[in-house]
């Protein structure tokens, strides 16, 4: 039986494997992977992370904040739940993209804002109406391409990993992360790993990681503002439930 190892291993490629994984938001890297993060830190290969925007659009779970809370605050708020997640899960380096080393050389800080997004189906998420030429969506790919490379070129990872093209929901941001670890692995000539999306999705392979159950719920409870962890269960703040992130699809597509 393989394990998610043997997928992160590069033929001809001596040292351990040092993937770095490609999200969203704060919380996705809990939400999606945090079991196949918390696997990979356990067996001592030093994992990366760079997140993509702040979550400014996630909406916020009653009552934990004071409702005179900022959008500049609920950024602060959201870093800070990050952090915590990302030393949780025994993440090595964690990196916002449009801020170095996660950006083109000499180019000021940008920050990428949150899409948002409105669910158009049944857990199918599409296009929010947001007029902001500042979030990730509306952002020039080739500038956020150069942004990753710039983290690629300075951080040396084996291994892209990432969504599959239906970002796991459908969430432009999502979806636009998948696009960018695409082109950056090609540009970059990385291997890139595809997180899958569906359960039973064809043409991965299947890895159940339930041994890092109870660090994939220690660091969903690090996201006191976006979900709860009720019965082995995450409810997020608009009420849907998902199970635990602990059986992964993986595949190689670069
Ligand atoms: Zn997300």
């Amino acid at each position: 039986m393989s394990s998610p190892l043997d997928l992160m291993t590069v033929a001809g490629h001596s040292g351990a494997p040092a993937p770095l994984f490609v999200h969203a938001h704060p919380d996705d890297e809990t939400v999606q992977t945090g079991s196949l993060m918390a696997w990979l830190a356990a067996h001592g290969l030093a994992v990366s992370l760079v997140t993509c925007t702040r979550g400014e659009q996630g909406e916020i779970v009653a009552g934990v904040l004071p409702e005179s809370t900022t959008p500049a605050e609920l950024v602060r708020v959201r870093e800070n739940e990050l952090a915590k997640a990302v030393g949780t899960l025994g993440i090595a380096q964690a990196f916002m993209l449009g801020t170095p080393p996660a950006r083109a050389a000499g180019l000021e800080q940008h920050d990428y804002h949150d899409s948002g997004m409105a669910w158009i189906a049944e857990g199918l998420a599409g296009p929010a109406d947001i007029d902001d030429p500042q979030t990730f969506t509306a952002s020039s790919l080739d500038d956020e391409v150069a942004d990753l490379l710039a983290l690629i070129d300075q951080l040396r990872p084996t291994v892209l990993v990432g969504y599959d093209r239906l970002g796991s929901y459908g969430h432009p941001d999502h979806v636009r992360a998948h696009e960018l670890a695409v082109a950056a692995a090609q540009k970059a000539d990385l291997p890139m790993i595809e997180v899958a999306s569906e359960p039973d999705a064809e043409g991965f392979e299947w890895f159940d990681l339930s041994d890092q159950k109870q660090t994939v719920i220690s660091a969903l409870r690090c996201y006191a503002t976006q979900l709860r962890v009720v019965d082995d269960q995450i409810v997020h703040v608009g009420g849907q439930h998902q199970e635990l992130p602990l059986v992964v699809g993986l595949r190689r597509v670069h």
